[in-house]
């Protein structure tokens, strides 16, 4: 009989990810429908002090595994870590994010411990005691129900700025067991790359995303998304096209070879609205579309379209954001 289902929350630049409290709130509902307990795992440098509080997102104890040679994601050290903890209970399911880090996680996790991954749910439901969980395939084009046989291990990563997130409530803290850790050899054979500590919003936890693409015509040009994203309190993204010509780094690509991202308002500037771009923000809430070419496909997909020049609109519109807010 399993006893628990496990999340595994991402601890990242001195605090957890906001995606990991929603693979929390979906956690808690899975073990309530199940009747078992929710626990945590946090992995990093510097957790110890943090995990107590996802409990306030649902969590009844979180196992942590705090070393100074854990501060980044490294598959060789977090990897047996995690599937120790794991193994030493009988989870009726392990949940973690489908972020970059999330995504290389589960496939390695699902092979160590055998489990069934359904990678990158936007829904998880629990009918007579057996999860089902659903997924995007084909781009975004259908949907397919994940299932599990009645003796494997259901893992699944669930797509950030999807699914709720529960009110925090500061006063269930978690209990907090501490691992111990043993740093594999194989350690040295693979380093963190540094983390990103600019305070940029990531993309795919971003309410709010400005992107732009071969219409902006220049590397430099993005500084006028760059002003309108400060004011909105936005992120940046880009088209292949712009991270081709080199004008944005890889990690800012929206699409089928890029990020898949879920805000509320996406901004599309610049951008024609090829489906392998669509694949990555069609199901974002609100679309805005500004684009000087009327049949630019991106207007079949947005809310609400812009036929100008993008040069003479965005600053406009970014003047009229500061207005209001002043
Ligand atoms: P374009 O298609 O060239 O569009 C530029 C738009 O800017 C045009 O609509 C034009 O009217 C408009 N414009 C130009 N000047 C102005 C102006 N002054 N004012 C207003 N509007 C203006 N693409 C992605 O984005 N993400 C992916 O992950 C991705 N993965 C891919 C994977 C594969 C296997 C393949 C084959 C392709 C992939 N692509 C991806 C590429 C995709 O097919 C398109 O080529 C790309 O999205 C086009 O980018 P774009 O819209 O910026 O450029």
């Amino acid at each position: 009989m399993a006893d628990c289902v496990f999340v595994v929350a991402e601890f990242r630049g001195g605090d957890f990810r906001r995606v990991s409290y929603e693979v929390a709130s979906e956690g808690r509902k899975i073990a309530d429908a199940l009747g078992v307990s929710l626990y945590g795992i946090a992995v990093g440098s510097g957790v110890t002090d943090k995990a107590s509080q996802l409990g306030f997102y649902g969590v009844d104890k979180v196992f942590v595994a705090d070393d100074p040679a854990l501060e980044s994601y490294v598959a060789e050290t977090y990897v047996p870590v995690i599937a120790s903890i794991i193994e030493q209970a009988d989870p009726a399911a392990v949940l973690l994010a489908a972020s970059v880090d999330g995504k290389d996680l589960s496939a390695r996790l699902a092979a160590r411990l055998e489990a069934g991954l359904a990678q990158d749910c936007t829904e998880v439901v629990c009918e007579d005691g057996a999860l089902k969980a659903k997924r995007p395939i084909f781009a975004g084009k259908c949907l397919a129900w994940c299932e599990w046989a009645e003796d494997a291990l259901p893992m699944i990563s669930c797509r950030p700025n999807v699914m709720d997130c529960r009110d925090a409530d500061a006063t269930r803290e978690a209990e907090v067991e501490a691992v111990a850790v043993e740093i594999p050899e194989a350690r040295s054979r693979a380093t963190g790359l540094e983390l990103d500590t600019s305070g940029k919003v990531e993309l795919t936890e971003a309410e709010i995303i400005v992107s732009g693409g071969r219409g902006m015509k220049a590397s430099e040009n993005f500084s006028i998304l760059e002003e309108l994203a400060t004011e909105l309190g936005a992120a940046v993204g880009a088209s292949r096209a712009a991270v081709d010509a080199g004008w944005r780094p890889h990690s800012d690509q929206v699409g089928q070879t890029g990020k898949v991202v879920n805000p509320n308002l996406y901004i599309a500037v610049g951008i024609s609205g090829a489906i392998q771009h669509l694949a990555g923000m069609g199901s974002s809430k609100y679309i805005v579309a500004v684009n000087k070419d009327p049949e630019a496909p991106i207007f079949t997909k947005a809310d609400y379209g812009v036929v100008e020049d993008l040069f003479k609109f965005v600053p406009a519109f970014t003047e009229e954001v500061r207005k209001m807010k002043s």
